[in-house]
């Protein structure tokens, strides 16, 4: 058991936040969760694909249980940061004994490219939103063309080339990479799932074009031929006539808009293949001043998020996309990354203010690897409610206090909050809309449409 108990803010409700809270729970501290979203769950719910309804179901059980406890208060539909509707400030003056940010990465990471605005261009989590049904991502249209191509290699390009294959049922999807195949950062388990769809013939005749660039490091094409195309005959699904290719070494640096605003290529410089800076390191590139355009009309980047600034955080001096984080180790755990906030100008820790999961490292792997993050976080914050660190939680009051003071801020700034109830609400309607349209999921389109549903439009 802690020393003391105290209420704590967690902001957001994804993977990491709920994790971080069954441990904090489980201490006895209480709880109070502020999710952007009306339901809870992230990524979880919003970002894994659709079709995995086996893990979803499962993510969302243990979550129900762990925001069905006594010291956890759900509110959805509030949004934290510096213009929205509570601010950081604002819950510290409210009496939480720490403040713990596990807002994943909400910025979008794009590279700047001439004709990155135009209509037919994409963030891969903009649809990854939009096709699991999160508002408002849920209620716009996306519209995508005949030939795509994605930007990146990782898991998140294999979802996307899956919703192409199998929704959008487009003639080609190709993933273009800076690097070569034996940089490919995806999973061979994501990659099965699409391997349907590849391209045999354009795959050989890929890996017949950079073998050499692979050999000139010492890489073995064959072996990373034989992984490519494992899966051709053994396929999970093949939903359509799409063809997935791959194009390795080609480094975007443009897209063809024409004067209509229809893309028209992407361009993209070639590049080959570097030794590693370090042993075991993945090989770098170096641009070749040489161009090639890929035909396509739709381009989407799967290239990985950022934190929001907006939020209301110091970033890092070392990366943009990162909030700062105590550049010292803790001693008691120095092999390990810090989680308290750190302030850079005043080169101050803000003691009472952790960060937890994505928003602490943007698209760092899986939900098991934000699930790590935050218990180990959660070793950090609970030293800090002991009193293990220099300062210890100031103007914190008891639970009967804080919660008053929570429950008038949210009346004040964020009238349209839900409790978990409402979202219990909200999932049986969903249900039984699902039982009457006989298909396995159902959700509501719109937050307007959840909140009619609750009779809390006015
Ligand atoms: C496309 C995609 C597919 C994936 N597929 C898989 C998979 O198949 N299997 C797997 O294990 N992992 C998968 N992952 C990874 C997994 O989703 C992440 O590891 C995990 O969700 C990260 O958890 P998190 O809590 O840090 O962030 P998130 O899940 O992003 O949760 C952030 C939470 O914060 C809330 N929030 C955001 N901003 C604010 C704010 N300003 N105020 C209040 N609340 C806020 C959001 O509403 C959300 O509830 C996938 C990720 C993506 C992007």
């Amino acid at each position: 058991m802690a020393n003391e108990q105290y209420t704590l803010a967690m902001i957001g409700a994804g993977p990491a936040s709920l994790y971080a809270t069954e441990v904090l729970a489980g201490e006895g501290h209480q709880v109070v969760i502020l999710n952007r979203d009306i339901k809870p769950g992230g990524l979880a719910e919003f970002g894994i694909y659709p079709t995995k309804q086996k893990m979803k179901m499962g993510l969302r059980a243990y979550f129900r249980r762990i925001l069905s406890r006594e010291n956890v208060h759900y509110f959805g539909n509030v949004t934290v940061g510096e213009e929205a509707d509570i601010t950081l400030q604002q819950l510290r003056q409210v009496g939480f004994g720490a403040r713990i940010v596990a807002v994943g990465a909400q910025g979008t990471k794009w590279l700047g490219l001439p004709g990155e605005d135009a209509e037919s261009v994409f963030h891969a989590k903009d649809l990854v939103y939009h096709y699991n049904h999160l508002p408002p991502f849920s209620e716009r249209e996306y519209p995508v063309g005949d030939n795509v191509v994605v930007v990146g290699m990782g898991n998140v390009c294999m979802d996307i080339v899956n919703w192409m294959v199998c929704e959008k049922q487009v003639d080609t999807v190709t993933a273009v990479a800076r690097r070569g195949p034996a940089e490919r950062k995806f999973t061979r388990k994501e990659f099965k799932i699409v391997s349907g769809a590849l391209d045999e013939e354009a795959i050989h005749a890929e890996l017949d074009r950079v073998g050499s660039a692979m050999e000139a490091i010492g890489q073995e094409p064959e072996e990373h031929r034989e992984a490519l195309l494992r899966y051709v005959d053994e396929p999970l699904e093949r939903c359509s006539d799409t063809d997935f290719r791959m194009r390795f070494l080609r480094r975007p640096v443009r897209i063809e808009v024409d004067d209509a605003g229809q893309v028209q290529g992407l361009v993209c410089e070639k590049t080959r293949l570097v030794e590693p800076d370090e042993p075991e390191g993945r090989a770098g590139i170096e641009p070749l001043g040489q161009y090639e355009t890929i035909d396509c009309d739709t381009v989407v980047f799967a290239i990985g998020d950022a934190v929001e600034p907006a939020l209301g955080l110091p970033l890092s001096k070392r990366g943009r996309d990162m909030f700062a984080t105590v550049p010292q180790p803790w001693e008691k755990h120095p092999e390990r990354p810090r989680y308290m906030a750190y302030d850079p100008d005043a080169q101050e820790p803000i003691w009472d203010t952790f960060l937890i999961g994505w928003a602490r490292k943007a698209s760092d792997g899986l939900v098991g690897k934000a699930r790590k993050d935050a218990v180990r976080g959660c070793d950090e914050i609970l030293a800090f409610l002991n009193g293990e660190f220099p300062v210890s939680p100031t103007g914190a009051e008891p639970f009967d206090q804080a919660m008053e003071g929570v429950e008038a801020l949210l009346s004040e700034e964020a009238p349209k909050a839900v409790d978990y109830a409402d979202v219990q609400r909200i999932e049986e309607m969903e249900k039984q809309e699902a039982k009457r349209r006989d298909v396995d999921e159902f959700k509501f389109a719109s937050e307007a449409e959840m909140l009619r549903r609750l009779d809390r439009d006015q």
